[in-house]
């Protein structure tokens, strides 16, 4: 394997990563609360959090990835106070909450393919686990580190030896009851106390409500990620991933309850992506632009890009977006797609050259091993272009990074060829291509093949692809 170092956050330092099992990676994304859409903030935890996971892969590691969607349970303070976000979007757009869930989590993961994030294999709605949130619920009261005040479950935070385990947090921090025009929760024992399970709410709308032993409620928000992981990932977990603000109290409170429900350690390493904000602070999808990947598709930009533009700084640094950054890294994108463009074209079909290949791969493994350092990775990128070997050794080597950074570059390079030869076909031969493909449309292939007859008597080819359709020159 690799010979990984990863910054863990409960340990602050950078460590050799070693899992559980050797060869084996369980991972757990905390996924989506899906009652709006994503904005690129969002997004830039879910590519940098996919770059992860993919170079495990690519160092031979068999990699299960769990991902829960929040339809369920999340409040807009994570204290457990404020309205209920699923709630709000349905009220915002007339809708039931699964309405609103089906159609937000289907939004997620069509931005997320834009953006070649790979589905995690395993993707659970929190709606669908209620029966194992009670399970645990229980066994954590039976432990005793479970109450029942007012109607509602909360965990006790004071039966633990130590609960702020990623670092000191100030009263001033708490988010519970002490936000400004937030009321405090009188039925907790103490300040830091998190709700299992809600029966007495707030909410006298509130839509989702399921039978159990505490009367008609719902789950907590915390709960839902330990037990989606647990069930799916086993008793040892080896990396969390999530944002850095789901640091306190999310992450806080998923390592409380998981480990007082196992009675052993349960997670190793945490791994926390910094945000991404704009020039006046935080991103947000209430305040400003609200910037979404299809905003960006608008206005010109292909969502790799975005992803690029992600890759240029380290997921331990806040990024701050601007459209002047964004062009800076579509420039730089361009260049890189129109150089591998280059190498395409020419053919080259002499033999890689193994030794020059396994060179270029190791500075590239050598900046991921460095905490998934993936500005210095996308310089061994760059660096394959300088190389002094021939095309198809610096098209086998972008293409092997291109496996982890997946900024699609052959991809892309090759649509450029074909955009570039669409420019020089006669407009005769476009019209009857034109005419092919309505005539495709419509299931008629005799004329269709007709019509490419008559393209090939013209001097041009033309092909069908997933791409789309291809135009080329006779040779
Ligand atoms: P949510 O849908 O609000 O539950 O958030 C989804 C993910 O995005 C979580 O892992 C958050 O920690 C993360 N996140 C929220 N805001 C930002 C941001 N501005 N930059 C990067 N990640 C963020
Ligand atoms: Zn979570």
């Amino acid at each position: 394997m690799s010979g990984l170092k990863l910054y863990n956050s409960t340990s602050h330092k950078v460590e050799e990563f070693v899992p559980h099992t050797e060869g084996k990676v369980s991972m757990y994304t905390c996924g989506p609360t899906v009652y709006h859409y994503a904005h690129i903030g969002n997004l830039r935890s879910y590519i940098m959090e996919d770059i992860l996971e993919k170079y495990l892969r690519y160092s031979g590691y068999d990699v299960n990835r769990v991902m829960n969607i929040t339809d369920v349970g999340h409040l807009t303070s994570d204290g457990d106070t404020g309205d209920d976000k699923m709630l709000k979007g349905a009220k915002r757009e007339h809708k039931t909450v699964m309405e609103i869930a089906k159609f937000y989590t289907d939004a997620f993961f069509a931005d997320c393919k834009k953006l070649n994030i790979r589905k995690p294999d395993t993707v659970v709605p929190a709606t669908s686990y209620i029966g194992e949130f009670i399970k645990v619920i229980k066994a954590l009261e039976q432990k005793g580190y479970a109450y029942t005040a007012g109607g509602n479950v909360y965990f006790d935070t004071s039966k633990l030896s130590k609960y702020y385990v990623f670092g000191d947090v100030s009263e001033e921090d708490l988010a519970v009851g002490v936000r400004e025009g937030v009321e405090a929760d009188d039925n907790k024992r103490n300040k830091a106390d998190f709700a299992l399970w809600f029966t007495k709410s707030k909410f006298g709308d509130q839509e989702l409500k399921w039978n159990s032993p505490w009367g008609l409620g719902y789950p907590g928000w915390h709960i839902e990620c330990s037990c989606i992981s647990m069930k799916n990932n086993g008793e040892y977990l080896d990396i969390h991933c999530g944002g850095i603000d789901n640091q306190f109290p999310h992450h806080t409170n998923e390592i409380a309850q998981s480990e007082a429900y196992l009675g052993h350690d349960w997670c190793r390493y945490w791994f926390h992506v910094h945000h991404l904000n704009t020039s006046d602070g935080k991103m947000s999808k209430s305040k400003g632009e609200f910037l979404t990947v299809s905003l960006l598709e608008e206005k010109g930009y292909d969502p790799l890009v975005y992803r690029f533009f992600c890759l240029q700084s380290h997921y331990r640094k806040s990024l701050v977006f601007s459209y002047d950054n964004l062009n800076n890294a579509k420039t730089a994108y361009d260049k890189l797609v129109a150089r591998t463009a280059q190498l395409i074209k020419e053919k080259d079909t002499s033999p890689v050259d193994e030794n020059v290949l396994n060179v270029l791969k190791n500075s590239f493994i050598a900046a991921m091993n460095d905490d998934i350092n993936t500005s210095n990775a996308v310089t061994a990128l760059y660096d394959v272009f300088k190389a002094d070997t021939n095309a198809a050794t610096k098209l086998a080597a972008a293409a092997s990074m291109d496996e982890v950074l997946s900024i699609g570059i052959i991809d892309r390079a090759e649509k450029l060829i074909a955009a570039d030869e669409q420019q020089d076909i006669p407009e005769e031969v476009m019209e009857l291509v034109e005419q092919r493909k309505e005539a495709r449309a419509r299931k008629d292939f005799a004329t269709a093949d007709m019509l490419r007859d008559k393209i090939a008597e013209m001097g041009y080819i033309v092909e069908e692809s997933r791409q789309g359709t291809r135009i080329t020159k006779k040779v």
